[in-house]
Order: C-alpha cells, then sequence, then structure tokens
C-alpha cells in the first residue's frame, strides 16, 4: 500500500481498508490544527490508488466499507474524483460505503447532480470539520469559509441525501467569544440535517497560531469548567435531531448516543452535573497529554 506523509482515520468508522487518495489537507492553515502542519497537498497517482486496491482486491474481496484518506480527498473536482471511484468500484465491487472526511468548500465545486452521482459509487456518508457557525470565530480561526457556506453546502448534501457528520469545537472562540461561538454554532448546525453532531474540546498544540496568541495574550482559553459551560450552551441551543458524541474528557462518556432531542434534558442535566462536581484537574490532565487533534 502507498501511504504517504502523515495519515489519520476517523476511529469511528471502519478502520479497515484504508485508501490514500490525497495526501494533507488544501487548506492547512486554520490557527488550531497541526494535523497535516508539514505535509504539502498532493494527489495519488491513479496508478498507485489502482496497485493499492489490486492488493485489498485479494485479501478483502467481499469489503463494503473503506475510507478515503486524508484529510480532505473530496476537495478533487468531481472529473478529477471519478475515476478514483470508480476504479473502487471495479476492485471491490460489493463496496457500499466510501467514507471520507471534507471541509465545507470541498462540496463548493460539485453539483448535486454529482454528489448523487457519487453517492451512487458509494460516497454516502461524510464528516466535516465546521469548528464553529460563528461567522467572527470562523474568521478569527482562518476556516475559509462563512456561515452561509455552511448551510448552502449542508443543504446541496440534503439534497443529494449524502450523510454528514458536522463538528463543533469546544472553546476555539475562547473567552471573549465563547457565547457567540456556542449560541451561531448551534442556530446554524439546527438549519443543517447533520446524522452526528460531533464536538471535541480546543487543546492548544504547540507549534500553533493559536497557541502563540495564547502566549502573548491575543487569546484567553477557557478552563474546562468554562468548557463545560460553553458545551452545555451548544447542547441547549441545538435542535436537530442527530447522533451526539463528545469527546470531552471524562463528560464525554455519558452524553455520546443517537436520538439526541429525545435525551438533550438528560445530556444537559449530566453536563449540568460535571460542571458542578467534575474533576477539572484530571480533565485538564487529560487534555495536556493529547498530541493531536
Ligand atoms: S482543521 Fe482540517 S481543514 Fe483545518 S488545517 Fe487541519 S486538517 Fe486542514
Amino acid at each position: 500500500m502507498h501511504f504517504t506523509g502523515t495519515v489519520y482515520r476517523n476511529p469511528y468508522w471502519p478502520t479497515f481498508p484504508l485508501l490514500q487518495i490525497t495526501q494533507g489537507c488544501t487548506h492547512n492553515s486554520c490557527k488550531f490544527c497541526t494535523m497535516y502542519r508539514d505535509v504539502q497537498f498532493k494527489m495519488q497517482p491513479l496508478e498507485w490508488v489502482e496497485e493499492d486496491l489490486r492488493e485489498l482486491a485479494e485479501i478483502a474481496p467481499d469489503a463494503t466499507t473503506i475510507q478515503l484518506l486524508s484529510a480532505n480527498p473530496l476537495a478533487l473536482s468531481y472529473d478529477r474524483l471519478l475515476p478514483y471511484l470508480e476504479l473502487i468500484r471495479k476492485y471491490l465491487p460489493n463496496m457500499e460505503y466510501v467514507y471520507a472526511a471534507t471541509r465545507v468548500t470541498d462540496i463548493r465545486n460539485k453539483t448535486v447532480e454529482q454528489l448523487k452521482a457519487m453517492k451512487e459509487l458509494g460516497v454516502r456518508e461524510i464528516s466535516m470539520g465546521v469548528e464553529s457557525g460563528d461567522d467572527w470565530t470562523l474568521e478569527r480561526i482562518n476556516k475559509g469559509y462563512h456561515a452561509e457556506d455552511i448551510i448552502e453546502q449542508c443543504h446541496k448534501l440534503d439534497e443529494a441525501g449524502v450523510a454528514y457528520w458536522m463538528t463543533f469545537l469546544n472553546g476555539v472562540a475562547g473567552k471573549e467569544h465563547s457565547r457567540d461561538h456556542a449560541v451561531h454554532s448551534a442556530e446554524i448546525f439546527s438549519q443543517c440535517h447533520p446524522m452526528l453532531v460531533g464536538t471535541g474540546g480546543l487543546t492548544l498544540f504547540p507549534g500553533t497560531p493559536l497557541l502563540e496568541e495564547a502566549q502573548r495574550g491575543a487569546f484567553t482559553p477557557l478552563s474546562e469548567k468554562e468548557m463545560l459551560e460553553e458545551l452545555k450552551l451548544f447542547a441547549e441551543n441545538l435542535t436537530c435531531d442527530c447522533t451526539f458524541i463528545t469527546h470531552h474528557t471524562v463528560a464525554g462518556q455519558n452524553l455520546t448516543g443517537s436520538n439526541f432531542l429525545q435525551r438533550k434534558d438528560k445530556i444537559i442535566a449530566a453536563l449540568d452535573h460535571e460542571i458542578r462536581h467534575g474533576d477539572m484537574d484530571r480533565m485538564a490532565a487529560i487534555r495536556r497529554n493529547k498530541r493531536t487533534l
């Protein structure tokens, strides 16, 4: 198999087989992210991908799922993506789910008809690192799109019938803008129809512009307690039904599951309990040990 540069996979999707069709991230400049900092974005040559698929056809000929790597392979235009998707179908004919992580902007260059055609070839569930629905925050962290783009692109996915995950990055607006980040994100997410909303807490990793800003006093990170308060505010304002998962250190274990709206009161009560009784030192220690997003 040809794995080049740094690769990450989504642990919630089947982690075998994996197929790398691009290297790195097209954007590579979100202020909190180091995942692909030293990796230049490139398409993997089609011949490499075909060789990898031949290998997979020998060891997993009946595979029904596959994860595309790396950060945002769907950034490729439909015309450039199609040969890769057709090769997957050729070598793994039972393929049902071709999973991929995406940026909101990756959907822009595709029509609804093209998204439907991609779905026919297996692209029926994708995850989008949205992070915030608040324009001030999106600008601040250099995400490269605005709230209206999120709604527009998600509605195209809705129309095409492609299921999507949306992530909320808890804490990324810092202290001063926490409230707007939580409320506006929930408002924007609620105007979409994500199958899953995932929340993760901000960790300031060495080498990120956001850590550098925090060190010179231009960004004030939230405490663990304030992170939980922000997460609670986000959950209170979220009105779309979905699976809700959170990586918020200790609290996450009680909150993850489907039917968000049915469980919303319990989730908010659990967050409230964590805010009042949680072991904030332990949460901070877990966060300090994180090495990547
Ligand atoms: S957060 Fe995602 S889009 Fe932003 S730089 Fe990292 S991998 Fe790229």
